[in-house]
């Protein structure tokens, strides 16, 4: 790719999954990338071996007992250092940056999300709660500032590579393929008692662990028809989500002439990573390549929705609209949590999440100020029917 100057990219959750990888796609092509920004939530000591290694311009830590620590590492680099998660939502304004890869974890991606898309960054959406939450609002708001946003995702990356090409094309169907996740054959009985480390053992994914439990409930199969349904314009009825435990073909369009086009790859998110931040262009990669000869068969089976609710919640949270799919995000994020602190058992999340569906208060167009109260609300009585 040729580029009169190096991309200037501010990593939101630089020292998790996305984050690291992200940095690992910046070493591979450092005559493209340079690391203007990057933040954490609380992993201060391998933050400060990034700010060493990549010389940012500004780091952020979010939680503020960690700021002295942060200071004193850099103080022998002209690093500027902030904290807290104000300093988060306003470090992606900054002038030089030119994209902004947005990978932390769960709700608190969507305000820096949103300040970033009206400072008029392209962003690396791999933040998918921000478009379960919000995602009308996210795409008025990048329409309104004329601001991509490029999938991080997987499924969603694959999807916008079969359309490179295809955009006055009508899609048909988009087909999300789904690994199944470790409870793939589980029976009910099996799944009631499943453990935290059963749960966090994904078959051929390697993430950080809500987003590894999320894809063994199959809810992170339900977020993703929701963050399709936004990044696409694909009603819900038209995506499908099909089980590929093999996870080589990353997902489908199907197109109005019956034509389905499908990407593929290792599964290595360095690619998807990569190509957010190279669009239209791709680049040479060191990354391994699939090899054929190990692939003995791909199979295909529907989801159960039985064994799994999670998947049909979000669907009905989807039909529903509003604040639902917002309800569902929260609720989900508080069972998350408890379900990796023995408070509760893996079956329990579901009905915690239908029960907190059916208890919300419904409000059909959400302002910012009402997805905030909504997801501290059902926090608040979710947790309330944990304790
Ligand atoms: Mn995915």
């Amino acid at each position: 790719m040729e580029t009169a100057r190096k991309r200037q990219i501010a990593i939101l959750g630089s020292t998790g999954s996305i984050g690291t990888q992200t940095l690992q796609v910046v070493e591979e092509h450092p005559e493209c990338f340079e690391v203007y920004a990057i933040t954490a939530n609380t992993r201060v000591d391998e933050l400060i071996a990034q700010a060493r290694k990549f010389m940012p311009e500004a780091v952020v830590i979010a939680d503020e007992t960690k700021y002295q620590k942060l200071k004193e590492a850099l103080d022998d680099l002209p690093i500027k250092v902030y904290a807290g998660y104000e300093s988060i939502c306003q470090i992606v304004e900054s002038g030089p940056i030119d994209i902004v890869v947005t990978a932390m974890v769960g709700f608190s991606g969507l305000r820096p999300t949103i300040n970033a898309i009206k400072a008029g960054k392209a962003i690396a959406l791999a933040n998918k709660e921000t478009m379960v939450v919000a995602g009308e609002m996210i795409n008025a708001l990048a329409m309104e500032y004329k601001t991509p946003i490029l999938p991080v995702d997987s499924e969603h990356s694959a999807i916008f590579q079969c359309l490179a090409g295809e955009m006055s094309n009508r899609i048909e169907k988009l087909i999300l393929t789904a690994s199944g996740g470790p409870f793939r054959t589980f029976t009910k009985e099996q799944l009631e008692h499943v453990t935290k480390e059963q749960a966090l053992k994904h078959p051929n994914w390697s993430m950080g662990a809500k987003i590894t439990i999320d894809s063994a409930s199959m809810m992170n199969k339900g977020f993703e028809v929701m963050e399709a349904k936004w990044l696409f314009g694909v009603g819900a009825k038209d995506i499908e989500v099909v089980v590929h435990p093999q996870s080589v073909i990353h997902s489908m369009v199907q197109f109005e002439d019956g034509a389905i086009k499908a990407q593929l790859g290792t599964p290595d998110m360095r690619l998807p990573i990569m190509y957010a931040l190279t669009y239209p262009s791709r680049l040479t990669s060191s990354f391994g390549r699939l090899d054929w000869s190990s692939i003995k068969e791909f199979t295909f089976e529907k989801p159960n929705l039985e064994i799994f609710p999670n998947l049909r919640l979000a669907y009905e949270a989807l039909a529903k609209g509003g604040n639902i799919p917002c309800v569902v995000n929260a609720a989900n994020e508080v069972c998350v949590a408890a379900f990796l602190n023995d408070r509760i058992k893996f079956t329990d999340m579901p009905r915690l999440i239908e029960r907190a569906m059916d208890e919300a208060t419904y409000i059909l167009k959400p302002t910012l100020d009402d997805y905030l109260e909504t997801d501290k609300e059902i926090r608040r009585i979710v947790e309330e029917w944990i304790n």
